[in-house]
């Protein structure tokens, strides 16, 4: 369930002034655009939709002594896509063979596919 920005207390807008716009449309964004996806101390990872062109950016928020920081990755995954590949595993060396096989072989890619 997302959570709006507005209830994470002031700090954290603080943090979004530095990300207050979309990096591919340039228009602000509105603060209920922000949802919080994990705090761990002093840092808060947002995923921020622009109202205007829908895309959306991953922004980890730092607060330390020296003051706010922040870094922003755009990504094509909305809010609930991205905490649904939080809870999925680390891609292992297995993984990466057994899609190189189905590169390789395109009728059990798509059977494979319509199993998914
Ligand atoms: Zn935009």
């Amino acid at each position: 369930m997302p959570v709006p920005m507005h209830t994470s207390g002031p700090i954290l807008d603080e943090g979004v002034k530095l990300i207050s716009y979309c990096p591919l449309c340039e228009s602000s964004y509105r603060p209920e655009a922000a949802h919080v996806l994990g705090e761990k101390e002093d840092s808060h990872l947002l995923h921020i939709t622009c109202g205007r062109c829908s895309n959306a950016i991953l922004a980890l928020v730092l607060i330390s002594s020296v003051g706010v920081s922040s870094v922003g990755l755009v990504t094509d995954l909305n809010f609930d896509e991205v905490h649904q590949f939080r809870r999925a595993g680390a891609v292992s060396t297995d993984d990466v063979i057994e899609t190189h096989s189905l590169l390789q072989d395109s009728d059990l890619l798509f059977s494979r596919l319509a199993v998914a």
